[in-house]
């Protein structure tokens, strides 16, 4: 178990103030970043890095998305405290831990086993209730839909038909979408049963969707 210092706290507000120059507006998130110690996430060695507004390895050949990224998914999602969200691709866990605190109700998926494994130890171990689970999150989890927010933390080829059909009418489904080396960022508003509303915003980079609607067929 990690300890959050003064100086942390010291270097959260100057990474929120840099969110904020870079226009991220919404308050409720930027609280959000300055409350989460993103160091917990980070080996030993580089925790002088850990607020840096950049990504960083976190094995497996994966990474704890920039900052920046991850305030800016968050803002996309109009979260409500009373939200029901999933996230796919739990990763680190640090968007996780920043949807915690936005809403108690967070669904989070991870593929690759290494990494929900380690997910879940640092849950427990930070005494955090996210509903976690292991497997191909490019298909939802329509045991547990509908929701109201879906976000996707990792690039993808298309819009996948079966997320958009997990999402409330109102809900939103936030995902980059694009090619192997760069996306666009994609907000899908469900406008009724059969409508959806779509905006596109900046590019971004992230590491490829897998599974049956993203990069390739694994197999469980
Ligand atoms: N949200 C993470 C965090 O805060 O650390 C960062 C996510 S990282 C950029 C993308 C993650 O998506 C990786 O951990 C990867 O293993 C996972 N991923 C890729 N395809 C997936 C899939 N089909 N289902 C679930 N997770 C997937």
């Amino acid at each position: 178990m990690q300890t959050d210092l003064y100086k942390h706290k010291g270097m959260r507000r100057a990474l929120v103030k840099q969110l904020r120059d870079k226009g991220i507006r919404d308050e409720r998130v930027l609280a959000a970043i300055e409350t989460v110690p993103r160091h917990f996430f980070f080996e030993k060695a580089f925790l002088e890095q850990a607020y840096q507004d950049k990504a960083f390895p976190i094995g497996e050949g994966q990474t704890i998305s920039q900052p920046y990224t991850v305030a800016f998914q968050t803002e996309l999602l109009r979260l409500q405290p009373t939200d029901k969200v999933l996230e796919i691709g739990t990763g680190s866990g640090y968007q996780c831990c920043v949807l915690l605190q936005l809403t108690p109700k967070v669904y989070t998926i991870e593929y690759n086993k290494p990494l929900y494994d380690k997910a879940v130890k640092f849950f427990r171990t930070y005494g955090l209730f996210p509903h976690t689970f292991h497997g191909d999150g490019s298909l939802g989890l329509p045991a547990h839909a509908p929701f109201d927010k879906i976000i996707v933390t990792a690039g993808a080829p298309g819009i996948p038909k079966t997320l958009v059909s997990q999402l409330n009418i109102g809900g939103i489904l936030v995902i980059p979408v694009g090619g192997e080396t760069s996306q666009k960022m994609l907000r899908i508003t469900r406008t009724s049963e059969n409508e959806f509303a779509q905006e596109v915003f900046t590019d971004f980079k992230f590491v490829p969707l897998l599974g049956k609607s993203g990069w390739d067929k694994p197999s469980f």
